[in-house]
């Protein structure tokens, strides 16, 4: 019997033994191991993924592959699908969307880096599927059912980001639904929760650094984290990112842009090349002082 305020929000060893029979550690070493692109997750190497929020236009994005690409990162992110918290810019960007994708394709084929980029409904697995190398299944559809089990089905790997409102336990629910389908190239991201303060004004969400060594109690998939979206303000950028590394985290998610003041979207957190390129270097020493593990070869 559970004496908690917030009922069926904590993890029983019921729940690990019944609900997440796919997701659970069978020991206290298991942790999965795979490649995507030919980059690892979940051993030695942490691997981070740069980018815009968007993919703003051709030029941006070649430019943005280009630099994160000789700066160390493994993978270039930016949305081309997004969900935009208002509907009026969401109808300015409306024909990016497609030529997003296209234009992802570039940048993979001319900087040979892989994408990961988010999807947002099942009709678009197949034209996202040609480029993405990972799906990013987005905070607000954790919980998107039937579209994490068709991503599922297309054998993809994928990276599910925590809703901002959720559990540790609904979203290894979530999780759980992916696995099901047979596809073990699975990423949880956490990206930042809602609580009553986030300490800024402006600020929507706090990261929560202790989800990582937490989920890690429990679940053999790699988690990544993404201290951008979460801070929402650049200069918490960086000391979040090293505290990200230092929690355990297997990946780290930036969103890195030219010109972070005039970014089409949420222009106060992105960080510069320059900004990255000194980020990179710090999360690669703490990784390697006290995990043995690498960001940069
Ligand atoms: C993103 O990564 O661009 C994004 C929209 O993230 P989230 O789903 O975490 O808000
Ligand atoms: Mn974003």
């Amino acid at each position: 019997m559970h004496d908690n305020k917030f009922p069926g929000k904590d993890i029983t060893p019921d729940d690990i033994k019944n609900k997440f029979p796919l997701c659970a550690k069978k020991n206290k070493d298991d942790y999965s191991i795979f490649e995507v692109a030919g980059v690892e997750f979940g051993g030695n190497t942490i691997p981070v993924m740069a980018g815009p929020n968007m993919v703003e236009s051709k030029e941006l994005i070649l430019d943005v592959a280009s630099n994160v690409k000789k700066i160390g990162a493994h993978f270039l992110r930016g949305g081309a699908f997004k969900p935009l918290s208002f509907p009026y810019r969401s109808q300015k960007f409306n024909e990016t969307r497609e030529k997003g994708i296209e234009w992802l394709g570039i940048a993979k084929n001319e900087f040979k880096i892989p994408i990961i980029t988010e999807i947002m409904e099942e009709r678009y697995l197949d034209l996202i599927s040609g480029v993405a190398d990972i799906l990013q299944i987005g905070s607000r559809n954790m919980q998107n059912y039937p579209l994490l089990t068709a991503c599922a089905k297309s054998g993809k790997p994928i990276m599910l980001k925590r809703h901002y409102g959720s559990s540790l336990r609904d979203w290894l629910g979530a999780a759980e639904y992916i696995l099901y389908e047979g596809n073990k190239k699975l990423i949880l991201c956490e990206r930042g929760v809602s609580i009553p303060h986030t300490h800024r004004s402006t600020s929507r969400f706090s990261l929560d650094l202790q989800v990582v060594p937490a989920a890690k109690e429990i679940t053999h998939l790699p988690i990544v984290v993404d201290p951008s979206h979460a801070t929402f303000w650049r200069p918490w950028v960086n000391p979040m990112s090293l505290a990200a590394v230092a929690s355990g985290a297997d990946g780290i998610m930036l969103e890195v842009h030219p010109d972070p003041e005039n970014s089409a979207v949420d222009p106060l957190q992105p960080i510069n090349y320059d900004h990255f390129d000194k980020l990179i270097k710090k999360m690669d020493t703490i990784a390697n002082s006290i995990y043995s593990r690498r960001i940069l070869n």
